[in-house]
Order: C-alpha cells, then structure tokens, then sequence
C-alpha cells in the first residue's frame, strides 16, 4: 500500500481525516454513509478503504468486534501518512 499515486485534493484530505476516527468508531452513521459516497468516486480511497475493510471489517464489523488497539494505532498511521 506504500507509493500509491493519489490525488490529494480537500476532499480525499478530509476523507482521511474522518477514516481515523472512522476507525475509532466515532463517527455517526451519517459521516460513515459520506465517507463510503466519497470512495463510490474516487477509486484510490475506495482502494484504501477496501484494504481497511479486509483487515477490520470496519463500520458493520466494528459493533461486533472491537478493532484492537494496535491495529488501530497502524491504521490511523496509515491514514495519516496517506494524507500528506
Ligand atoms: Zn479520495
């Protein structure tokens, strides 16, 4: 996942801003339905989000399964460094 041409514009910027807490699961079910339109349309989140997806099964999984803490802290990483 390292070296991914992406375009930075705002709202990728602030789409990997929300993914934090999105993996934190403090984001309504209202911010989660705009992070999920945001990758409808941009392929390089939607990539992004899909690998999150598989290693936590974020946002229907989460209510189930809790994210463990270290995971968390690297995806959080990830998403921060993405979004440089
Ligand atoms: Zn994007």
């Amino acid at each position: 996942m390292t070296g991914t041409p992406h375009p930075h514009d705002e709202r990728c910027l602030e789409f990997f801003k929300k993914l934090s807490e999105y993996i934190d699961e403090e984001l309504d079910e209202e911010s989660c339905r705009k992070i999920e339109k945001h990758v409808e349309d941009c392929a390089p989140c939607q990539a992004c989000l899909e690998t999150l997806k598989a290693t936590t099964g974020l946002c229907r999984r989460l209510k189930e399964k809790p994210v463990p803490a270290e995971l968390s802290d690297r995806l959080k990483k990830m998403a921060r460094e993405l979004a440089i």
